[in-house]
């Protein structure tokens, strides 16, 4: 791999984060991303995350382990005085070198799909954009190029699975459920490494010393992330890869595998098992069927890379992003014909909003307003920004089809899809339900995050365009 591209000069500011960025500099890049200085409240905030997050994933997934799923039986236990916190903690199968192997074994083989094979995809497939693609402009100006290959990894990933699972039968496909606990270990392991790991870089080697951004607060920078874009070479991008692939990758093949689990156990797959799968597999292709398409998000085009994104990826998203699943290998629900099609069609009239949402600004932004949207020319308001450089720039913000409904209608089908797959699982236990909590708690938070960027970023314009569009999420209500 090629040497990180960090001249010298860039490396002794980095090293002396004090002088990397003047305070003008600071004005602007302060306009996005993670803040600059660190309030008390955001630094109980970011120090309770750093210390409640790996125990809110392992209490869920000790709870399937030992409570069947009760969320409230673990802690009616401690607080009744049946158990205790080492006797929760002794009976969870602990660190094991199969379930490291395993692990190993998955990181290293994204990791060679990821920098090894280009893409082939775009080639063939009508319609896909893949291969080599320009991200965002970075506050600093930067325009990094990426190798789109997320679909062409999930196809052969998951090839592969079914040629195991059919045919070769190298492994059991209910090795991810078998192996759970000792790999939740092992997902910490790298969660923290690459967490640690970048933050140091960011010291002693930035990508890009202009795009990073140093609080002096070792617990906040160490969570929101200092570097912008961290990258080994010219292409191993690290935001990309941790966001993308082992984690969302890994979703499918862990639901496939607790589907699997339940066929071993009871002899047959549920049909809530199959709508969890099917849902969320068309979440999980459409995320890479628009990889390119993500470059442009918040997590790519606005978020630093620190522990709320690397270890977010290694371990909150594959562990409880699929617990409908898990719960559904201890609690096999089978719907009624009337409710399973009721989820069915939720989730996809949720995709279709999700979807369409996102499609349509991307669709605006791509062709700057020159397209259709609902069969009309789109309304829109103009704005201007600046950059660090002090160059003016001029951007659109549309007020028509979804985006004239509220400002955020993606985030509103989003919710919804996640309400499907909680509904999949029925309504005797609360555990299936945290994904929903969850995602409302996050995308609400993201919302007003984006609009406090975007407000800061577009001044007044960012006024009428509220002003145009009143609501958030829910129109006349949120
Ligand atoms: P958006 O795709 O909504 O992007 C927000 C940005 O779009 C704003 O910062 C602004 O950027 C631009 N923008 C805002 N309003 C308009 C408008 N009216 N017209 C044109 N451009 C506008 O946000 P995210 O990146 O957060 O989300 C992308 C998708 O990913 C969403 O569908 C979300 O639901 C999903 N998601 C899923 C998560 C999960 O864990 N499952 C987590 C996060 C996201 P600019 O500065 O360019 O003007």
């Amino acid at each position: 791999m090629a040497a990180p591209q960090a001249s010298g000069s860039a490396r002794r500011r980095a090293r002396n984060p004090a002088n990397g960025v003047g305070s003008a500099d600071k004005e602007q890049l302060g306009q996005w991303g993670r803040a600059w200085e660190v309030d008390w409240c955001s630094l109980i905030a970011v120090i309770s995350l750093l210390c409640l997050a790996p125990f809110i994933v392992f209490y869920f997934v000790m709870a399937c382990d030992q409570y069947q799923c009760s969320v409230t039986a673990p802690a009616l236990d401690l607080y009744s005085g049946k158990t205790s916190l080492s006797e929760i903690w002794n009976r969870a199968p602990s660190f094991s070198w199969t379930a490291a192997k395993i692990y190993a074994i998955w990181v290293v083989f994204q990791v060679l799909l990821y920098i090894c094979i280009p893409d082939v995809c775009h080639q063939v497939l009508p319609g896909y954009m893949g291969g080599v693609q320009d991200g965002a402009r970075t506050p600093a100006g930067h325009v990094n190029r990426y190798e789109i290959n997320g679909l062409q990894s999930w196809i052969l990933t998951h090839t592969l699975w079914f040629a195991n699972a059919y045919y070769f039968r190298w492994f059991s496909p209910t090795i991810i459920f078998d192996n759970w606990i000792p790999l939740l270990w092992c997902t910490n392991i790298l969660g923290y490494a690459v967490s640690t790991f970048v933050f140091i870089k960011a010291y002693l080697f930035p990508t890009n010393s202009k795009d990073c951004k140093f609080t002096g607060n070792i617990f906040y920078d160490y969570m929101m992330g200092i570097e912008f874009n961290p990258r080994i070479g010219k292409w191993f991008d690290f935001k990309l890869f941790f966001n993308g692939r082992p984690g969302i990758i890994a979703w499918t093949l862990v639901n496939l595998s607790f589907a699997a689990k339940q066929q071993e156990l009871y002899g047959q797959v549920t049909n809530s098992m199959i709508l969890v799968n099917v849902l969320q597999a068309i979440y999980v292709l459409d995320f890479f069927w628009n990889e390119a398409w993500y470059l442009k998000t918040i997590d790519i085009c606005h978020d630093h890379f620190g522990w709320y994104l690397g270890w977010g990826d290694c371990v909150w998203l594959p562990f409880l992003y699929t617990l409908q699943g898990l719960y559904l290998v201890y609690h096999p629900v089978q719907l009624s014909t009337a409710n399973a099609v009721g989820v069915l069609l939720l989730g996809l009239v949720a995709y279709y909003i999700f979807r369409m949402t996102n499609h349509q600004k991307d669709l605006f932004r791509r062709t700057e307003g020159k397209c259709t949207i609902w069969g009309r020319e789109p309304a829109y308001i103009q704005c201007s920004y600046s950059l660090v450089d002090g160059t003016k720039h001029r951007s659109k913000l549309m007020i028509s089809g979804f985006w004239g409904v509220a400002r955020h209608f993606n985030y509103t089908g989003d919710l919804l899809g996640s309400l499907s797959y909680c509904l999949a699982c029925g309504f005797s236990h609360l555990l299936p339900y945290f994904y929903i909590i969850y995602m409302t708690i996050l995308l609400v938070h993201r919302c007003v995050r984006d609009e406090h960027r975007c407000s800061s970023k577009y001044g007044k314009d960012w006024k009428r365009y509220t002003d145009a569009v009143p609501y958030r999420l829910v129109p006349g209500i949120f």
